[in-house]
């Protein structure tokens, strides 16, 4: 009797065991995120949760996810994955395969709900280029994560919060520095930054990649150098990620000076949690120069 009685707590311990063994490996979630500006928003929702491990799929230098095809790495790397986060909006052409192939796969569509700007294409997905999408997108991913992992709720809901504030921080500075800036008209590059554009009330003349992401023609150029002629243009804007003969074109044939921002679509692989902050800043310090 007293055998069995002790046989019995053995199993109970070890019963005991397996069941924190398990719960514990539940615990433990990957996030795969798309791309870089997701990336660095998710670590900051997700940080100092030691159960959480977020990872970015593609590499910086892939820049905007226009056109992109997944990898058989890429597909191995969802397919162990808990979570995808997604920037929505248009900007990932492969999710049909994805949710086709991983079924189980949870996504988080960073975009749910927020105001979509329309261009000939359809949805603009450049949402995360305006302070004001990159805080609409935090709220999101914080929100749309504590849905699927109800264990971090709190901690998401935290992070979140404190993120935000940091953002909006950065979001009044720069509406105080671009306050003179208001209605100056400029040229991009490709539709980056729409956004941007209306959250500092920026006039955007036109953009000078094509819609299908070609150079523009001869016939094409020299209807923008009117265009540019005809009007007060402050300053074109490139991107860093991008290079365009034809911007250097039109600054030789109308005098206006070129500029690179940067979309925040690239930046250090490792978990910098103040990239975007601290690219906007420097865009601002750019910004402050090419409008005066
Ligand atoms: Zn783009």
């Amino acid at each position: 009797m007293r055998k069995i009685a002790f046989l019995l707590l053995i199993c109970m311990a070890f019963s005991a065991c397996s069941v924190t063994n398990t719960s514990k490996k539940s615990d433990a979630i990957t996030i795969v995120t798309t791309f870089y500006p997701l990336y660095v928003a998710t670590l900051n929702v997700t940080k100092d949760i030691p159960q959480v491990n977020v990872v970015n799929l593609t590499k910086p230098s892939n820049g905007c996810l226009h056109d992109y095809q997944l990898s058989a790495q890429d597909m191995k790397t969802l397919s162990k994955a808990s979570v995808l986060i997604s920037n929505g909006a248009g900007l990932e052409h492969f999710m049909d395969k994805v949710s086709a192939q991983i079924p189980s796969l949870k996504v988080v569509d960073a975009s749910r709900g927020l105001p979509l700007l329309q261009d000939e294409e359809g949805d603009n997905p450049h949402v995360w280029v305006s302070v004001l999408g990159a805080i609409g997108q935090t709220k999101n991913i914080a929100d749309q994560l504590a849905a699927i992992d109800n264990t971090h709720a709190k901690q998401y809901a935290d992070n979140a919060k404190q993120y935000v504030n940091s953002l909006e921080a950065l979001q009044a500075d720069m509406h105080n520095t671009l306050q003179f800036a208001k209605g100056k008209k400029i040229v991009t590059f490709h539709e980056s930054f729409d956004y941007f554009a209306k959250e500092f009330d920026l006039e955007i003349l036109f953009k000078v990649e094509t819609h299908d992401g070609q150079e523009p023609s001869a016939g094409e150029l020299a209807n923008m150098t009117n265009k540019m002629r005809a009007q007060k243009v402050s300053a074109i804007f490139t991107e860093p990620q991008y290079k365009s003969p034809s911007v250097g074109v039109l600054t030789q044939e109308t005098g206006v000076k070129h500029y690179a921002l940067d979309p925040v679509v690239s930046g250090e692989a490792d978990g910098n949690l103040t990239a975007y902050i601290t690219i906007m800043q420097k865009n601002l310090a750019i910004l402050k120069e090419a409008l005066k």
